[in-house]
């Protein structure tokens, strides 16, 4: 292809993980633009961040943690997360040089000549030598599937659509999901709607005390293990169960998050379950979670017969070149963080040796 410029390292995605590589190749001594290039695809910074409900304020979220070298100090906690984090992804831009191309859509990623591989996107290609994926997972809301659902005459739709309690005033909603998504979303629109009712395929486990250092290993191991198996990934936060603070206890009490089983299956006036029982609504929100986006790389096969694709550390088993941060057990703000410096570490060490294929 005419168009294609050639690089090291190829960045795909500019949220924690991506950014916190980008860092490390910067600080290595690669130049962006000449050594390496950050692709991204959404409007502007942030990340996922930059997408989240307004509602999401910066002191709702948990465990935050900074990019590698540079502090996020005096935010208010008030404000959007949304806002705040995507402020601190420009400035944190700005700060490293770090110069991410956007928005750019990444396609495919495919094998290129000469040991390369070619990342073929909206602006062009990319021919490199190695690649850092850290595209995330809100690019892929799941749906589960459930029988009658196109029957349902009121509205359907995703975390990823969520925009505020507001819209659900007076509407009966019915929230699937036991994460962390669907019982805040529980809790905000208890308040505004005329009825909810929260059913999950498996009860909730609400977690008792801090969540401590040990605790936090142990949950990160248990997502490793999947993911070294080339099974799915499942999120960090849907293995540290539900933090059982004072607004999870006051919906436990007040009934909000009185939780149901899953129905098993939908009709155009709500929800039903075998043996009967029904609950009307306006409104089903799915609160059912993310997967890795990470369909561009296709070409490659590196999926398992699992689903997955096998990982260890952050490189892909079945090809060295390729690493994958801010997956897994890496996703969450800290996880992308050390995926990030790991990475490239491991990308160094291969470049140096020469042919990242062979080594
Ligand atoms: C509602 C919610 C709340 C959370 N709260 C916390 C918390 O309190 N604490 C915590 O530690 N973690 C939290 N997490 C998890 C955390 O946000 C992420 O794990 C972390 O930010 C890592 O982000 P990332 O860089 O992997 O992905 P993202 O932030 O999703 O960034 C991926 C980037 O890749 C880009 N991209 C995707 N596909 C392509 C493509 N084909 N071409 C080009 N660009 C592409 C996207 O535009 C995006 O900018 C939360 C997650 C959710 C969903």
């Amino acid at each position: 292809m005419n168009n294609t410029r050639e690089v090291e390292v190829v960045v795909i995605g500019a949220g924690q993980a991506g950014l916190a590589a980008a860092y490390h190749l910067r600080r290595t001594g690669f130049e962006p633009e000449r050594d390496f290039v950050v692709l991204d695809h959404s409007p502007g910074p942030g990340g996922a961040w930059q997408f989240r409900w307004p509602s999401l304020t910066y002191g709702k979220v948990h465990g935050m943690h900074a990019l590698p070298g540079m502090e996020l100090t005096g935010a208010d906690p008030a404000r959007p997360s949304a806002e705040v984090v995507s402020g601190y992804f420009a400035d944190y831009e700005r700060t490293f040089d770090l110069r991410v191309l956007r928005p750019v859509d990444v396609r495919a990623v495919r094998e290129g000549t000469g040991g390369r591989l070619l990342v073929e996107t909206s602006a062009g290609s990319w021919s490199t030598r190695a690649l850092i994926n850290a595209t995330g997972t809100w690019d892929r809301p799941f749906w589960p599937r459930y029988p009658g659902q196109q029957t349902f005459r009121g509205r359907q739709l995703h975390t990823a659509q969520y925009a505020g309690p507001e819209e659900f005033a007076g509407r009966r909603v019915i929230v699937v999901g036991g994460g962390a998504s669907g019982t805040q979303h529980l809790l905000e629109i208890g308040p505004y709607a005329a009825a909810t009712t929260w059913v999950t395929r498996r009860p909730p486990v609400f977690r008792e005390g801090p969540f401590d250092e040990d605790a936090g290993r142990a949950a990160v191991a248990l997502v490793e293990e999947r993911v070294r198996q080339g099974l799915p990934p499942k999120s960090v936060v849907s293995v540290t169960g539900l933090p059982l603070n004072d607004a999870v206890r006051a919906g436990l009490e007040s009934g909000v998050l009185d939780r149901q089983p899953m129905f098993d299956r939908i009709t155009p006036e709500g929800v039903e379950w075998n043996g009967g029982r029904r609950v009307a609504a306006d409104v089903i929100l799915w609160a059912t979670g993310f997967r890795a986006a990470v369909d561009h790389l296709r070409p490659l096969r590196l999926r398992e017969q699992g689903g997955g694709i096998r990982v260890e550390g952050t490189r892909a088993v079945a090809d060295p070149r390729i690493h994958l941060v801010g997956y897994g057990p890496s996703a969450s703000t800290i996880g992308a963080n050390r995926a990030g410096r790991a990475a490239v570490r491991d990308i160094r060490r291969l470049l140096a040796e020469g042919d990242p294929v062979a080594a």
